[in-house]
């Protein structure tokens, strides 16, 4: 069924080239959009300067280009949104929501990752010092449209969390919110890797008031090795010559049934079989590269 109130999006980081496992969630979020007749946006998220690697962001478009996908408006850059950011914190601060914190990386040695609130009542300064916002002692839920459903406890199992670090960086968990709200996202299709971030996202939708989009995180591609693929240690780079294979075999990732004969097809169609024969209720829950290789 047309959906054109579906507006999906591909929000790559430029810390890194796209890899295989970036493919497929690239791959997922296109088709599940464009399935059902809707807009698919990329987004760069370039909120960290020094940790964006020289040549990714136009690698990244070069290659989600050279793969087929054709997205709809303007690449957004969250680099351009500071302001909108800055207004956000300024309000929490000045409302008690967030508040300033001094605490070493060592004083937060042994928490588990979890802050303990030290510096809550404090009242430092700003100026200087990581923004935290305080998170409620409850349970967030949502129904994930391949995980299922997933809970998390934010005051036990994630504490106040950082919306700004000390070096004025704002963080991932507010800039994704904030510009999935501003760019009208519906669908959120994303790695599995993201799962647990998505309670921090709900919580902090539900205090600026926003629609919550609807989630489906890909499977994780588990090497035969049994290391997750990521960015954390070195990916491949996806090869231009490879793009209509590499799209195969990302497609049997995702649970669908591709014809063979579509590895010697061009990558624009491959893209349009993959739209036309789209099923996400087929997408597992983990892949691992060998039930994934042609
Ligand atoms: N920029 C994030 C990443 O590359 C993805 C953010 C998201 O999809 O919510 O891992
Ligand atoms: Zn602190």
């Amino acid at each position: 069924m047309p959906d054109s109130r579906y507006i999906g999006r591909f929000a790559p980081t430029p810390s890194g080239y796209l890899h295989f496992g970036s493919l497929v969630a690239a791959l997922a979020s296109y088709l599940d959009a464009r399935a059902v007749g809707g807009r698919w946006l990329v987004r760069m998220e370039d909120l960290d300067p020094p940790r964006e690697v020289p040549g990714a962001q136009a690698a990244i478009l070069d290659t989600l280009e050279r793969y087929g996908f054709e997205w709809d408006g303007p690449v957004a850059r969250q680099s351009t949104r500071n302001d909108a950011y800055a207004a956000v914190v300024e309000q929490w601060l000045r409302s008690g929501l967030a508040y300033a914190c001094t605490c070493s990386r060592k004083q937060l040695e042994g928490s588990n990752g979890i802050y303990p609130g030290t510096c809550r009542d404090a009242r430092h300064s700003p100026e200087n010092a990581a923004i935290r916002i305080r998170v409620p002692e409850l349970e967030y839920a949502f129904v994930d449209r391949v995980q299922g459903e997933f809970r998390q406890h934010l005051g036990r199992e994630v504490g106040d969390f950082i919306i700004r670090r000390r070096d004025g960086l704002y963080a991932y968990q507010l800039a994704v919110v904030l510009d999935d709200a501003w760019q009208g996202i519906t669908d959120i299709v994303r790695g599995a890797d993201l799962l647990d971030s998505t309670p921090r996202q709900l919580y902090l939708q539900e205090l600026l008031g926003v629609a919550q989009p609807r989630y489906l995180h890909v499977p994780l591609i588990i090497q035969p090795d049994g290391h997750k693929l990521g960015k954390s240690y070195r990916s491949p780079p996806l090869s231009a010559e490879q793009a209509a294979p590499l799209l195969v075999r990302a497609l049997r990732a995702l649970g669908q049934q591709p014809v063979a004969e579509l590895s010697n097809a061009r990558p624009a169609d491959v893209l349009a079989w993959g739209t036309a024969h789209w099923d996400a209720a087929r997408i597992p829950r983990v892949a691992t590269l060998e039930e994934a290789s042609l």
